[in-house]
């Protein structure tokens, strides 16, 4: 209270909150006019043999200040603010630049996934922007893999589903991104122009600890492959996890266990080390 039996819904804790939002979406703008972003690399692997099926783009932002930003952090500010067009195009172009850089190095059947946000799906033409930017970095469609999260797709517009079919005609895959944290219900997905079901870290987590969560897992995978979708579960830490996502004929695997993301410098020479193409 004031002191005059005045209650507030500020508090300084909420001042500072605002303070930090105004500031980053300052930064974000500097740092976006100056190509300050990074992005770093995890693999998406088999679960059979451990062969890299794609790698996942994720953007790095090291503030000269304040040091590494966390991309939870920064990218619902820069979609709040639409500056995710902007810096979501930058990321787009140098994923596909780092893939087709790659693929004439000889890793050639490993593929690039970048998250496009609902901001950009609204905002862009997105069938034009992707197959320019496929055009200006050589890379070819089949190479390409875009992540878009359930709740994103479930109320995407007739002209983006559209769009991102017309994608998937030239042979671009589409992840359907934390699935199972929308509450779509399942049968929506008979009608999503969707390859990929990211199953979100959430439920590897509960898997191992609650039989219920355990059967859920089973069913989205269970459906997920009635539908021909290739099935991948995301944030695989330990042994156990990965132990059961591969008796539950879960395809692919993501995870600290297997690699955390990396630069490309650090990708580029372990895959020349392993040879893995
Ligand atoms: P996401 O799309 O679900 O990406 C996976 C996140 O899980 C990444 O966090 C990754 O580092 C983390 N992760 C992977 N394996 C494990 C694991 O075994 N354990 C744990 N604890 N975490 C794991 P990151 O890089 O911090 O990104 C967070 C989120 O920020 C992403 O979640 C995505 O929503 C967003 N994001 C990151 N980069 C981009 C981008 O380029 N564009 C857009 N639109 N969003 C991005
Ligand atoms: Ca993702
Ligand atoms: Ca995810
Ligand atoms: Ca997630």
């Amino acid at each position: 209270t004031d002191g005059r039996g005045i209650f507030r819904v500020y508090s300084p804790e909420m001042g500072n909150k605002i303070r930090r939002y105004h500031y980053l979406i300052e930064e974000l703008r500097l740092a976006i006019a100056s190509q300050s972003f990074t992005l770093s690399f995890q693999p998406i692997v088999n679960v059979d043999d451990f062969s890299i099926d794609y790698f996942e783009s994720l953007a790095r932002w090291n503030h000269p200040v304040e040091g590494p930003i966390s991309p939870a952090e920064f990218i619902p500010i820069a979609e709040d603010s639409n500056l995710i067009i902007e810096l979501g195009n930058w990321i787009l172009f140098e994923a596909c630049r780092q893939m087709s850089a790659w693929h004439n190095a000889g890793m050639n059947k490993v593929k690039m996934s970048v998250n496009i946000s609902g901001i950009q799906l609204k905002h862009l033409p997105v069938y034009e922007w992707v197959t320019d930017t496929l055009a200006k970095t050589g890379l070819p469609p089949t190479a390409l893999l875009l992540e878009i999260t359930e709740s994103c797709l479930i109320h995407a517009s007739e002209k983006i589903i559209d769009d991102l079919e017309r994608l998937r005609q030239q042979g671009v895959q589409i992840a359907i991104d934390d699935f199972g944290t929308g509450f779509s219900s399942l049968s929506a997905l008979g009608n999503l122009p969707v390859d990929i079901i990211k199953i979100d870290k959430l439920f590897i987590d509960q898997a191992t600890i609650n039989p219920k969560y355990e059967k859920i897992l089973n069913s989205i995978s269970d459906l997920g492959k009635q539908l021909d979708l290739k099935i991948v579960a995301e944030g695989v830490e330990v042994a156990s996890q990965f132990e059961l996502v591969k008796n539950l004929g879960i395809h692919c695997v993501q995870g600290f266990l297997i690699s955390r993301p990396e630069s490309s410098y650090n990708v580029g020479s372990k895959v020349i080390r392993n040879n893995l193409n």
